[in-house]
């Protein structure tokens, strides 16, 4: 299995990088993590067909990781794609994508392709294929809107996940509250890491990393003022250590 970096930028619009967005491919199926403002943009420079990508999965609808959702649908219409999509959504979110697509003129009947809805609740494992599956789990990062919400209209559906493939263990934060949501999967043996870096600090990942025992630390969500940052803090680092800690960019691949 690879996993691909086709954003790791943060919710700042950059030209060095777009928003954060990964993408896993299997012998047999492809996921996007999240799809955010320039999505159809990033995958293109990855030279990624749209045809290829089998399954979206959304974290939140935060528009730098849900905003480009309908324009990459419509730039699979155009290119005549026939092979059904999956999009993996939290139970609450649903609806509010499912309008969002036809609010964007994306009418079934229009399509050669079906669009199939997975959705997951809290801590269920989903299984994609044969060789990776999800587990999501509520993290607190919309937690600070609640309190504009005085109709209760809104779910702040945000969740960071775990995604086991090949043997291996792999945390992505998502977008996250504070440090504590990095331990939302202490109970499980972590081989890697893949940490947004815009809610949390540099060291309270690195203690995470410890405590986690992940052997192997990937820094996303990146805006271009963080980089001069996170220089710094990896070179306070002892050498050994400072290998174990990436900062992503777009188009950083590895093999699991
Ligand atoms: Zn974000
Ligand atoms: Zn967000």
């Amino acid at each position: 299995m690879e996993i691909k970096f086709l954003g790791s930028g943060s919710g700042k619009t950059s030209l060095k990088r777009f928003h954060s967005s990964l993408y896993f491919s299997t012998n047999e199926y492809n996921l996007i993590v999240d799809a955010g403002d320039g999505i159809s943009k990033a995958i293109l420079s990855q030279q990624i067909s749209f045809n290829q990508i089998n399954g979206i999965l959304i974290s939140h609808l935060h528009p730098d990781h849900f905003a480009g959702l309908s324009g990459l649908i419509v730039q699979m219409k155009l290119q005549a794609r026939t092979i059904a999509l999956d999009i993996f959504i939290h139970k609450n979110l649903a609806e509010t994508v499912r309008k969002n697509l036809y609010q964007s003129y994306i009418f079934n009947e229009k399509l050669d392709f079906e669009i199939n809805y997975i959705e997951f609740e809290e801590a269920e494992q989903i299984k994609i294929n044969k060789e990776i599956s999800f587990i999501p789990k509520q993290n607190s990062h919309l937690d600070k809107y609640k309190k504009y919400d005085k109709l209760n209209l809104m779910s702040f559906s945000c969740s960071s996940f775990l995604f086991v493939g090949e043997g291996k263990k792999i945390f992505f934060t998502g977008d996250i509250g504070n440090d504590s949501d990095l331990y939302l999967f202490s109970d499980y043996e972590i081989d890697l890491m893949i940490t947004e870096i815009s809610h949390v600090s540099l060291m309270e990942i690195y203690i995470a990393g410890k405590k986690l025992n992940a052997k192997k630390i990937y820094l996303t969500h990146i805006s271009d003022e963080d980089e001069e940052d996170i220089n710094k803090f990896l070179n306070s680092l002892e050498p050994i250590e400072r290998g174990n800690i990436v900062t992503a960019y777009d188009g950083m691949a590895f093999n699991i």
